[in-house]
């Protein structure tokens, strides 16, 4: 038996030594930049040179009312929801999905600022998608709100789990509220509601609901968004820059 261990090892030492997976895989991997490490929720993490691929199962690491009763995550939830009602359930519950996001390492701002689709417009850095300002299309979120769990996400009727405001557990527990929270699909960085100890004012940001000014992750400056606790929350009128692409 001896042999098949040593041999393999010898044609190794004997030419210049070749991972396996470097013959097999197609696609060049290119270092992943180290701000991206931040999405501590993402399986999977690459960058191909043009695009930053990211994927999720889109489950929440926090607790949820709309975890199904036997996951260690659910947590039953009576109090108020975010905008101050009693918390309404609705009738989904939250299960697996498997997102790839593709997202411009380089983002450019597109002139035509695309508006944002209904579903995932970009993704948080525990792996939940973000979601627009809409219930459907053009439909405020009026009622939707009131479905909002302890921390402020809710499952659609596919089960996949988002947010359209705050992610209270990336702001209160795992970040800050003037943290990086996560990434829309146009390659631009999401911040919190909190910059330099002043709450953010939907009216000191553009129509995209975001502004440009150095940050910790990118000291040169950069366009990025700003969740707000007011309608449209995370985006404005359509994406700063293009758009990358997300399926699932
Ligand atoms: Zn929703
Ligand atoms: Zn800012």
């Amino acid at each position: 038996m001896r042999f098949y261990f040593i041999f393999p090892l010898a044609a190794c030492l004997g030419i210049s030594c070749k991972n396996s997976s470097e013959t097999i895989s197609p696609a060049a991997s290119v270092a992943v930049p180290a701000v991206y490490s931040k999405i501590y929720g993402a399986t999977s993490i690459t960058n191909d040179g043009t695009y930053i691929t990211i994927k999720t199962t889109g489950v929440p690491d926090h607790k949820s009312a709309y975890f199904s009763g036997t996951n260690a995550l659910y947590e039953a939830f009576t109090g108020k929801t975010f905008g101050g009602n009693n918390f309404a359930k609705n009738p989904n519950s939250i299960s697996t999905q498997s997102y790839t996001f593709k997202i411009p390492l380089n983002p450019q701002m597109d002139p035509a600022h695309k508006a944002t689709p209904l579903g995932p417009i970009g993704v948080a850095l525990n792996g939940v998608p973000l979601f627009n300002q809409y219930a459907g299309p053009s439909q405020p979120l009026t009622n939707e709100i009131n479905s909002f769990d302890q921390y402020w996400g809710h499952p659609q009727q596919t089960g996949s789990y988002h947010y359209h405001v705050e992610p209270l557990y990336l702001t209160q527990v795992k970040a800050s509220k003037s943290a990086l929270l996560g990434f829309l699909l146009d390659g631009f960085p999401v911040y919190g509601p909190e910059e330099n100890g002043q709450t953010v004012q939907n009216s000191s940001l553009d129509a995209y609901h975001g502004h440009s000014h150095s940050t910790t992750e990118f000291p040169n400056g950069i366009y990025h968004y700003h969740i707000t606790s007011t309608d449209p929350y995370i985006n404005g009128s359509g994406f700063y820059g293009s758009a990358g692409t997300v399926s699932q």
